[in-house]
């Protein structure tokens, strides 16, 4: 790239989160490969970020490459209205196959925020289709986050989701605290009773509690135990809310298992963690193409179809879009076929051997690990500019936000790469 295109980008183009009065700099990519990124000038940088959850099978991959050229020839996009082609169906069955039983109805959206958005809609028209029209309300917990939408942001953390901002522009929903954080922590008894009293406060306004789980991302990367899945499918019974689990980072194998919400393959206790309804996106596609989906079980789908309105209102131009719904097919069966557990553990341990050793630093408030996601938690912000320059000057790519530098690296990563990403972060943390 010229300096000239380099300034244009300064000048013109804005950045996720950034000002274009003063922006970060940004690094020019011309080409990837495996879980590599190449500078426009030559360098190579081994990626932790699988481009923000999405490239789990890295870059240029032979197989998504070629459903992705397959396709084009046949037809790269109609519309789905009034139409269906194969691709949808395809990855459709794929979706019902793989995610927690009961999830079997599929709306297939164009980013994770849209995702979210239907989802929420899904709640709403549920709730109105059962003639309780004032439970509109959602509630949720601190420190998620959803996308940037204003259905979503409305349920991300209202500090980092910068709720005041936009107070009149977006509808108010409820929040409690967070769970407390630790894989494997014990239950919080108090934790729980203040939880309950929550939702007997809001419940009877409320047609939803939407949660990551187990995992908070952009919000904070946050871990807490599976245990509280189970309270919060209990509450939503007892006060008829819907369980919205947004698994649009989590999905596809990065934490261990498929997906928190029951991992399907293994049947590991998934009736007492179901959700009614489901978001994946992100590294659906293996990270080629924007694309994600709302599933959601029978009872609200045929709930909302016998209602008044009868239609889900939700259409978007590019829905189902062919050339995202092969190479989402191609990606979930070389996932499959792929040994990703075993990816997912190796990672795991690397990063236990190779990030857990921040924790030893002064400036370091937290390490954690929990499959093929590492986290270093800072006492203070980190300078983004700064710690970006250090690291691409040692070949690695990270982007860290706040006071956390975090990693989530392809998972075909290998050992030696995954070394020099851990010590490249561990020494300039
Ligand atoms: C990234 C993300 C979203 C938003 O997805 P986009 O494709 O960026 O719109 C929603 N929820 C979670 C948990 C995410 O990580």
């Amino acid at each position: 790239m010229s300096p000239s295109q380099l300034a244009f980008d300064r000048d013109h183009l804005w950045h996720p989160y950034t000002s274009l009065v003063d922006p970060l700099p940004v690094y020019p990519v011309a080409s990837a490969e495996g879980y590599r990124l190449r500078l426009a000038d030559g360098r190579e940088l081994v990626d932790g970020m699988s481009s923000w959850w999405s490239a789990i099978h890295g870059y240029n991959v032979p197989e998504l490459n070629a459903a992705l050229q397959a396709q084009s020839r046949k037809m790269s996009h109609v519309m789905f209205g009034g139409l269906t082609h194969e691709p949808a169906v395809a990855l459709g069955q794929r979706l019902v196959d793989i995610t927690p039983d009961g999830l079997d109805r599929v709306f297939l959206a164009d980013s994770g925020s849209v995702s979210v958005e239907v989802a929420m809609k899904m709640a709403v028209q549920y709730q109105h289709a059962l003639g309780h029209r004032n439970r509109t309300t959602f509630l949720t917990v601190r420190g998620g986050y959803h996308g940037d939408t204003t259905g979503p942001m409305s349920v991300c953390d209202p500090v980092t989701g910068m709720h005041q901002l936009f107070a009149g522009f977006m509808p108010r929903h409820e929040f409690y605290d967070r769970p407390p954080g630790g894989y494997a922590a014990a239950l919080d008894p108090d934790y729980v009773a203040g939880l309950e009293t929550f939702f007997q406060r809001h419940a009877d306004r409320s047609c939803a509690f939407i949660v990551e789980p187990v995992v908070q991302g952009a919000g904070g990367m946050h871990f807490y135990s599976p245990a509280y899945l189970e309270v919060f499918r209990a509450l939503c019974d007892r006060h008829g809310l819907l369980l919205i689990y947004d698994e649009i980072a989590t999905g596809f194998g990065r934490t261990g298992t498929l997906f928190v919400g029951g991992d399907a393959g293994a049947g590991e206790g998934q009736s007492r963690h179901r959700p009614d309804i489901m978001t994946v996106g992100k590294a659906l596609t293996g990270g080629y193409l924007t694309l994600a989906a709302t599933l959601c079980t029978a009872r609200v789908a045929e709930t909302i179809g016998r209602s008044e309105a009868s239609v889900l209102m939700h259409g978007p131009t590019f829905m189902g879009n062919p050339l995202a719904c092969a190479v989402a097919v191609a990606s979930i069966d070389l996932l499959l076929s792929s040994g990703w557990r075993e990816d997912i553990a190796r990672i795991a341990a690397g990063l236990e051997r190779h990030l857990r050793p921040a924790a030893r630093k002064e400036s370091v408030k937290d390490v954690r690990v929990l499959g093929g996601i590492g986290v270093v938690e800072c006492r203070d912000p980190v300078d983004v500019a700064r710690i970006q320059a250090q690291f691409v000057a040692e070949g690695v790519w990270v982007r860290p936000f706040g006071r956390l530098v975090y990693v989530m690296p392809p998972y075909v990563i290998s050992d030696a790469a995954l070394e020099l990403l851990c010590r490249t972060v561990v020494k300039y943390v």
